[in-house]
């Protein structure tokens, strides 16, 4: 007796190899039927001996293949039919116009060890790759997701690569970028002026002048990376003075987890991130001493580790014997990341002396992503190759919506149905490269999702280019969500929560509906709207975005706050340091009220407390000073938090830093380190936060918690937070799918915008 089933897969498992899996695991267990791409993922029909199809139905998302993600299945029992055989069933143009993308994805172990095979046919071949693995997301033009509507057009395949392409049991049946020595794309090395350097072996070529010293421009998946020797100290600050990038931390690629041991403390957990097909930028606890040179993270206890990803990265590590090379993005500065062949030498001019490039057109920017563990969670700093264009998964449906994010660290989201598409990093819009990057990533996602959105999303800050390209949009609606409601809404639409919460979100810039800075917020929050229930007290931030960059500004106002007059008679170093007058003028700036907003942001009060306790008075990249201050915690002084006042005024709670401060005053009045001060600042904001929480569950009942917002990437502050919530029996939830930070304001946004939407 015959039984049939259909199986209804749903989620990513379009492009991903997962038809030829299907069929060689019917095929093993005699079945017949067929498998087919449908609107949301393949439906099979398996037809055989009762007992295979069980086993088919066990197997089927276990041995899955590893870029394909199953979200739901579903089996039904149908009538047999006289099926003699297993067939895939050619997508419909309409079907596969729906297939969901896959992203970038880590070269595999099955092409690696052809790779290094001295017989096999594509030994050395840098562009090796399966279905398994190798380019998706950054070299799709258009969709359907085809060879044709992709960088690989324009390389005809040779015979021998197009029977493994039209063999359903080859492990490169439609790996669209399938290539090899004769027919793929091939490597070459240019000198500093782009012109091509006679060489019969490019990368091992490059890999000599890697070893020489030389800074090379290399392309990758997403775009061009800078690689220099990271033991090489010369080298490195070579590569410092050049990319005008002071202090601001490299990413360090290492051939394997050996190098990845000599240099960092690592788990079992962290080793599996470095292993992920994903292969992010894990950041990680490095060892003193190590060969790395000192200026690859100045003052950072932690370094940015990675694994090779593509087969040309393997090559240069065997072929140049080096153990680390700083890979960092090829760009200048905050810039959007190189991609072109021409471009790279055009932009990189002066920053890179050789150019290691191949006729495979990168059509996406697709920065690294970054992550960090956090406990038992996995904290993304930057989603981007490998995660994007994989969406987050929601708990309902939605009507369509773009949501184009805030300002620095920008991201877009696409959400429609019960999917948010998330873009890839585009980065800080304040330059005309980025804005232009902007554009492109929301005409590319619209088109390779084919969604039309009913509104827009966008930050309140009237002046942000995302929000003045929003409203510059025609005939469609705008829908303005607040900053720190669209990071809670990001942290309940990735944890699929709906009705209100306690929302706690700090970071350091957001546009409140005062028009003052907000950034010390604890909301009650719904997927709608949000009432603010706390925040930090006001403080001025004199000379505006100059305080940003100047913590001195920070220390100085919050000084004030705390003691007034009285704080240019306080013996601390930091009144010794900083000359009375240069203080007294920027507090006159802040009395007539010129170019010194109010701020409530958690963002300056690390500032304020990193530069006080003597870490540093300026910063030269985004937050440096409260990473400096989370890094140099010294953990004896646990237990001793610092408190802070809390008063009610018109209904809403001010937690009032002043105490603190004027703690953080008799510490170093009796010559406590700015570890010790660190650790009691950590836990007493971390204790107070709790004690709101507390007094906002008695008030309103209310008892699950999501935390969001940059502050959120200090480990040790949102780890000892949920701590002490779930303690006192909180619910608590946060972020592991997208950024805490602005790399994930987007998805809040299109989350509140599609709600709005959906309710007349
Ligand atoms: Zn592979
Ligand atoms: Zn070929
Ligand atoms: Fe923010």
């Amino acid at each position: 007796m015959q039984v049939r089933k259909r199986i209804e897969v749903r989620g990513m498992v379009q492009g991903v190899g997962f038809r030829p899996y299907v069929y060689r695991l019917a095929v093993a267990r005699e079945l017949t039927g067929g498998i087919a791409n449908s609107a949301s993922g393949v439906t099979i029909e398996i037809q055989g001996e009762p007992q295979s199809v069980e086993e088919f139905l066990r197997a089927l998302p276990a041995e899955a293949p590893p870029l394909a993600r199953i979200t739901d299945f579903e089996v039904r029992e149908i009538a047999c039919n006289g099926d003699h055989e297993f067939r895939i069933h050619a997508s419909e143009k309409s079907e596969a116009a729906r297939a969901l993308i896959p992203p970038d994805i880590a070269v595999c172990d099955d092409c690696l060890r052809e790779l290094f095979d001295p017989a096999d046919r594509r030994h050395l071949y840098p562009f090796i790759n399966c279905t398994n693995c190798g380019p998706r997301f950054t070299i799709v033009r258009s969709i359907p997701y085809d060879r044709p509507q992709t960088a690989m057009a324009v390389f005809e395949m040779c015979a021998q690569c197009r029977a493994e392409y039209d063999d359903p049991a080859n492990r490169r049946f439609h790996a669209q970028p399938n290539a090899c020595w004769d027919c793929g794309p091939q490597a070459e090395l240019w000198n500093a002026r782009g012109e091509r350097f006679s060489s019969k072996d490019p990368i091992g070529e490059a890999a000599a002048r890697l070893r020489a010293g030389s800074i090379v421009a290399v392309k990758g998946l997403g775009g061009f990376h800078l690689a220099a020797d990271a033991t090489n100290p010369e080298t490195v600050e070579k590569l410092r003075g050049r990319k005008r990038r002071i202090e601001k931390p490299f990413a360090v690629m290492v051939p394997d987890m050996n190098a990845a041991e000599e240099f960092c403390e690592f788990d079992e957990e962290e080793r599996e991130l470095l292993l992920s097909p994903e292969r992010p930028i894990v950041i990680l606890r490095r060892k003193n001493p190590s060969a790395i040179a000192a200026g690859v993270a100045p003052f950072n206890p932690y370094l940015g580790i990675f694994l090779p990803y593509t087969p040309l990265h393997h090559l240069l590590f065997a072929q140049s014997g080096l153990r680390a090379l700083v890979m960092t993005s090829g760009n200048l500065s905050e810039e959007p990341i190189a991609i072109g062949n021409s471009e790279a030498v055009a932009r990189l001019a002066g920053l890179a002396d050789f150019f290691l490039v191949h006729d495979r057109e990168i059509l996406r920017r697709c920065d690294d992503s970054v992550v960090r563990r956090s406990g038992a969670r996995v904290r993304q700093m930057r989603r981007s190759r490998g995660f994007v264009p994989v969406p987050v998964f929601l708990d309902r449906e939605f009507h369509p919506v773009l949501a184009v994010g805030g300002e620095l660290k920008n991201t877009i989201c696409l959400l429609e149905g019960r999917r948010a598409f998330l873009s890839q990093h585009i980065g800080d819009l304040e330059n005309a490269e980025a804005f232009h990057f902007f554009g492109e990533a929301v005409e590319h996602l619209q088109n390779i999702l084919e969604i039309q959105p009913l509104a827009v999303a966008y930050d309140l800050h009237p002046d942000y280019l995302s929000t003045r390209w929003a409203l510059g949009q025609k005939g469609i609606r705008a829908i303005g969500v607040q900053h720190h409601h669209a990071h809670i809404a990001s942290c309940m639409a990735e944890n699929h929560l709906a009705g209100r919460v306690i929302g706690i979100a700090l970071d350091g810039t957001g546009y409140g509906t005062d028009g003052r800075i907000w950034g010390g917020e604890i909301l009650l929050a719904d997927d709608v709207n949000f009432e603010r229930a706390a925040h930090f007290s006001y403080v001025p931030m004199p000379g505006g975005a100059a305080a940003i960059r100047e913590p001195w500004r920070m220390a100085a106002s919050y000084l004030r706050h705390a003691f007034g007059e009285e704080m240019f008679r306080l013996a601390i170093p930091f009144v010794e340091q900083i000359p009375t007058a240069k203080v007294r003028t920027i507090f006159k700036m802040a009395e007539r009220g010129m170019n010194s907003p109010l701020t409530s942001s958690c963002g300056r009060l690390f500032d304020a407390v990193a530069a006080l306790g003597g870490l540093r008075h300026e910063v030269n990249y985004e937050a440096q000073a409260a990473i400096e201050l989370e890094m140099c915690r010294d953990e004896s002084a646990a237990g001793q938090p610092y408190a802070f006042a809390a008063r009610e005024e018109s209904g809403i709670l001010q937690l009032d830093p002043a105490p603190v401060i004027r703690a953080i005053v008799e510490d170093l009045l009796r010559g406590a380190t700015p570890g010790q001060i660190s650790q009691r600042f950590h836990d007493g904001l971390a204790c107070a936060l709790a004690g709101v929480a507390r007094l906002l569950r008695d008030r309103t009942r209310l008892n699950t918690v999501c935390l969001s917002g940059g502050t959120f990437q200090n480990v040790y502050l949102s780890g000892e937070l949920e701590r002490l919530l779930a303690a006192d029996g909180f619910c608590v939830f946060t972020h592991s799918q997208v950024p805490a930070g602005d790399g994930g304001l987007s998805l809040g946004q299109a989350f509140v915008a599609a709600t709005r939407l959906s309710r007349p």
